[in-house]
């Protein structure tokens, strides 16, 4: 069984693109709680905030057999990625390490290169910048499309599944990383716990989510782009969850800040145009007359990057 989101993006008339069949209503996964409210019931019916803890999750959401089917080669390379998925995360490699460099030299003033496993490791790129720069590494990818690019470009080595099938090793590696997954997580506390029984003593967990509480999410409402991935985004963290996850999941928080991407104009004068059409066609007029492939670092302010210590 493979999803094939044409199919559903065509026949859906809003945001959320799968019919009811294709869903299951769920308690919180952060506090197991049932209440809850609709956040936006106008614009994301299935967007809901937990009374009990505050986390903001989709409820219901994907069947678990479908979220599995999701990550195909379609999910890295279509024309809806505002929806779903990448638009093409191949074509954007350069300024993907581009990023994953930067982050990896903030990494590195907390801890020097040793044993990295990346869960959610896609092609493998963040693994690619950290093996130039003197780490030993490893990858764990739902994706079998994602995994085995990674195998055939960089020949790593990468677990293939679900990281809770995965048997990893106890106390092994001094940093687990995973870069924009745990919003797609059905079941985040376990899945930290899992990396926590894998770190060394004193080991860096260090991951990026959507902050849902920050300002620019408050500011945009139920236009800030976040929301706009609410099939494959299960949960949207903010400070205050997050600092409960890592307590439910036994780790201690170091520090977080908030984390930017190299892009090029073109990708950033689409999402300018989400919030102001104005700004954008200014953007989208100096495509011309700038060099095609021009990048920059734009840091929105509402991406998280936590970095969570195994004591
Ligand atoms: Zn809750």
């Amino acid at each position: 069984m493979e999803i094939k989101l044409k199919n559903h993006i065509q026949k859906s008339s809003h945001r959320n693109i799968f019919p009811p069949k294709y869903l299951e209503n769920i308690s919180c996964p952060l506090c197991n709680s049932k209440t809850y409210t609709q956040k936006y019931p106008e614009y994301y019916p299935r967007i809901v905030t937990c009374i009990k803890c505050e986390l903001i999750f989709t409820n219901p959401r994907l069947k678990n057999k479908y979220l599995k089917e999701l990550y195909t080669e379609e999910y890295f390379k279509n024309d809806h990625s505002s929806i779903l998925g990448y638009s093409s995360y191949l074509q954007d490699r350069k300024n993907i390490i581009k990023t994953f460099d930067k982050r990896l030299k903030t990494i590195e003033t907390f801890l020097s290169p040793g044993k990295l496993l990346d869960i959610g490791c896609a092609t493998g790129f963040f693994m690619h910048s950290a093996k130039m720069r003197g780490w030993e590494v490893e990858g764990v990818e739902i994706s079998k499309y994602a995994a085995s690019y990674a195998k055939e470009a960089f020949g790593f080595k990468i677990h293939v599944g679900d990281v809770l099938q995965i048997d990893l090793p106890a106390n092994t590696y001094d940093l687990i990383t995973m870069w924009d997954v745990v919003e797609h997580l059905t079941n985040p506390i376990e899945v930290i716990q899992a990396s926590k029984r894998a770190l060394k003593k004193n080991g860096l967990l260090v991951f990026s989510t959507p902050n849902v509480g920050s300002i620019p999410a408050k500011l945009t409402k139920h236009k800030w782009i976040g929301y706009k991935l609410s099939d494959e985004h299960l949960t949207y963290f903010s400070k205050k969850t997050v600092a409960l996850l890592l307590e439910k999941a036994g780790l201690s928080l170091v520090s977080s800040n908030h984390v930017g991407k190299y892009v090029n104009l073109s990708l950033f004068t689409d999402r300018i145009g989400l919030y102001n059409k104005t700004v954008s066609a200014i953007f989208n007029a100096a495509q011309f007359v700038l060099p095609k492939d021009l990048s920059f670092y734009v840091n929105p302010f509402d991406i998280m990057c936590v970095y969570a210590k195994k004591k």
